[in-house]
């Protein structure tokens, strides 16, 4: 893992960056790349835009790790809210979320009826899924057992895995016992080299075979699958495989951030194949930031060119 990756990615956990760079005005003008905006109107009109083009969207308002749990509530009204806001605008627009956004690090149950408040209008108001997305590996274990009872009661959840953890591939054989959904990243926070892979090429590689684990499944089974990936060539490999396994263009699903990759979205869309855009908003835009400069350093100097 690179010294800057590192860098960066310590950064996002230092609590007096946290506080002190959000107010920086060219750090304010650099975010723009990689969101419309902090509200969730701003959200909502890039993805009328991007509905256009045949790429419907997920929505994130971000957040993570509350202060107090109660908190977490207004956390779930907002999405309560959000979700009547897609419905009006007839959008096609799925939800991703932190357990820990909703309170997780204090109460699984609280987490829990919450997530289940969110589910219901989901499915009820949108008829489509809403997604837990994987945070940092003292989490894993707590989410899998969430999504487990979750995908119990509901059958629109989905749930993110990270290929950089080692664990993964036997995490995958136990979703599959029951029929989960999966959306499959490489993995963004800083793990030690005990639990996940150091070097970016032993990732790839079992990000590659963990998607044609995926695809094989898929050609058997009722299951959403999307692979959350902006590296072209491991896209075209997905391709190339969903192609053997005779799965058709619109079952094969990637996902990509809001600005990045953009021209690839477009040419995946227009080609048949099914791409949704994840459109991150809200004020707690720092970690989430931090992240995506991390995942590319050359990010910073985008961020340096703001200052001039
Ligand atoms: C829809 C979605 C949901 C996600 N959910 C989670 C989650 O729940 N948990 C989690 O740990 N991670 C999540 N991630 C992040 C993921 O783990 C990776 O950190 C991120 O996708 C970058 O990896 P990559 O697969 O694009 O490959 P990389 O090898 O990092 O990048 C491939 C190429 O994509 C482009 N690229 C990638 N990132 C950037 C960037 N930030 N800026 C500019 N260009 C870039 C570059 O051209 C790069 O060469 C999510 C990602 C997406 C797209």
């Amino acid at each position: 893992m690179g010294i800057s990756r590192n860098i960066l990615l310590w950064a996002s956990d230092s609590p007096w960056m946290r506080l002190h760079v959000p107010k920086w005005k060219f750090v304010k003008k650099a975010i723009k790349k990689f969101m419309p905006g902090e509200n969730a109107e701003d959200a909502l009109a890039a993805a009328k835009k991007f509905q256009a083009d045949s790429i419907p969207a997920v929505f994130t308002h971000l957040g993570e790790n509350l202060q107090h749990l109660s908190e977490g509530l207004e956390v779930r009204d907002h999405y309560l809210e959000l979700i009547d806001k897609i419905a009006e605008q007839k959008l096609d627009v799925e939800i991703s979320l932190k357990l820990t956004q909703l309170g997780f690090d204090s109460s699984f149950e609280v987490t829990y009826e919450r997530f289940k408040d969110i589910t219901f209008k989901v499915r009820e108001k949108l008829g489509n899924m809403i997604w837990i997305d994987m945070e940092g590996s003292n989490y894993t274990e707590k989410t899998l057992f969430f999504y487990k009872k979750i995908k119990s009661e509901f059958d629109n959840v989905g749930l993110c895995i990270q290929a950089y953890l080692h664990r993964t591939e036997k995490d995958l054989k136990d979703l599959m016992s029951i029929d989960g959904h999966i959306r499959l990243v490489k993995g963004a926070y800083r793990e030690p080299a005990d639990i996940a892979f150091n070097f970016k090429n032993y990732v790839d590689r079992n990000f590659l075979h963990l998607s044609k684990e995926l695809l094989k499944i898929k050609s058997q089974k009722n299951i959403r699958v999307a692979f959350a990936t902006h590296d072209e060539k491991i896209c075209e490999q997905i391709l190339r495989d969903a192609k053997h396994y005779s799965i058709p263009r619109n079952q094969v699903e990637f996902q990509m951030l809001y600005g990045i990759k953009s021209g690839y979205q477009k040419e995946l869309a227009k080609k048949g194949y099914k791409v949704r855009v994840l459109i991150s908003y809200g004020d707690f835009w720092y970690p989430w930031y931090m992240r995506r400069l991390a995942e590319r350093p050359a990010n910073v100097w985008f961020v340096l060119k703001n200052i001039f």
